[in-house]
């Protein structure tokens, strides 16, 4: 199906006035400003109120973590914890506005490949917005607490053999436009994702971090995020943007090869156990390119030991996210070993998942090593 054409055009905001707009949505109980997204709904597609589906999303800590910091060697680290959002994932920032979006022109369903996460929102607001909700799913690769949560959200699932991309392909050579594909090539999901980055500013009082981690699988949510920091300088919020690090797995790595040989991606067979960022063919890679390189980022891949370790470390501080999450401070500390990470700098960490979304790696974590010592950091 052809993806709806829409284009957002920035208004002019006096920087300072929509600030304090923002901080009085946030004490308001109008229910579209209960979600960290349509609280931006000046910056978003314009959509009629009544097709709005909102779950109250949006509306994630920020953790300061000395612990962190001292993980990856620097003065000062944060973690911007999307995986505090009602689905368990960064997902619902861009799925609410993308099943809005689909309701407001009348789909009868929504769609979706998925390593689990993005089905698992999917169904959430699908079943809110009363859509039929379609899930194809590798077979064998999603964790047992994603698939119950698409079940449970109630949306259809259907495996396929293969990776994440052999589903991504099943699902676009089937679709005769029946149904609205929300992956994060519907560009809506794009949209609300970008509000990670503004609430991320909101939340530091609108001090740009220098640098912001952030583990990146099919890479929507690198793109979203970096064109979020772009829109919130082009409108004076913010300065000066910060650096975009996108970490992969060493074994689902295509866009950190692509990037260091400055050469169009190859795609691979993805293997790693972080199965969030399990892509071997990312579909936004040109555009995460596009606001690595406008924000003078890097991108870099770590191995799965290292995403281990640092999953481990974030559970020692009480935190805790899924193995993909960890990536971005493993991240960290690789580009601190590399010495680009200057031992000065102030870093904003995105955990993508909740820990509770793949229990089994956590208890494959830890019966492979002792137990992680919280008081050595
Ligand atoms: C989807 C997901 C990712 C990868 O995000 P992309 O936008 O595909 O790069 C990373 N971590 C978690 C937990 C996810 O659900």
């Amino acid at each position: 199906m052809k993806l709806p054409e829409y284009h957002v055009r920035l208004p002019r905001l006096d920087p300072e006035g929509f600030k304090r707009v923002l901080r009085e949505r946030r004490a308001s109980y109008e229910p579209r400003f209960l979600s960290g997204v349509w609280r931006f709904e000046e910056l978003l597609p314009r959509l009629p109120s009544e097709a709005i589906v909102t779950l109250a999303e949006g509306n994630v800590p920020l953790y300061e973590s000395p612990r962190g910091a001292r993980y990856a060697g620097c003065d000062a680290l944060a973690y911007l914890h999307l995986g505090m959002n009602p689905s368990g994932s960064f997902k619902d920032l861009g799925m609410t506005v993308a099943v809005s979006a689909a309701k407001a022109a009348g789909a009868r369903g929504v769609a979706c490949a998925s390593t689990g996460n993005t089905a698992s929102s999917m169904a959430a607001y699908a079943s809110r917005a009363g859509l039929n909700a379609y899930a194809l799913v590798p077979r064998g690769r999603v964790s047992t607490s994603k698939l119950a949560q698409i079940y449970d959200y109630g949306a259809e699932v259907v495996e396929v053999d293969g990776s994440f991309d052999d589903a991504f392909a099943r699902l676009d050579g089937t679709n005769d436009g029946a149904v609205t594909i929300v992956n994060s090539v519907n560009p809506y999901r794009l949209e609300g994702q970008k509000c990670a980055a503004f609430a991320l500013l909101e939340a530091r009082g609108w001090r740009v971090p220098d640098w912001v981690f952030v583990p990146g699988g099919n890479l929507g949510n690198s793109a979203a995020i970096g064109k979020g920091f772009r829109e919130a300088l082009e409108l004076g919020f913010i300065d000066r943007l910060p650096r975009l690090a996108v970490v992969q797995a060493a074994g689902a790595a295509p866009f950190a090869r692509a990037w260091s040989a400055r050469a169009d991606l190859v795609p691979v067979v993805p293997q790693t156990s972080a199965s969030a960022i399990a892509v071997g063919s990312p579909k936004s890679w040109r555009k995460a390119l596009y606001e690595v390189d406008a924000s003078g980022g890097v991108v870099i891949a770590v191995d799965d030991d290292a995403i281990d370790d640092a999953k481990a470390a974030i559970g020692a501080e009480g935190i805790g996210c899924e193995p993909a999450s960890a990536a971005a401070l493993a991240g960290a500390r690789a580009l601190r070993d590399e010495s680009v990470l200057r031992p000065d700098a102030d870093v904003v960490a995105v955990l993508t998942g909740h820990t509770l979304k793949d229990p089994d790696a956590i208890l494959r974590i830890h019966a492979s090593r002792p137990r992680y010592e919280a008081r050595a950091l």
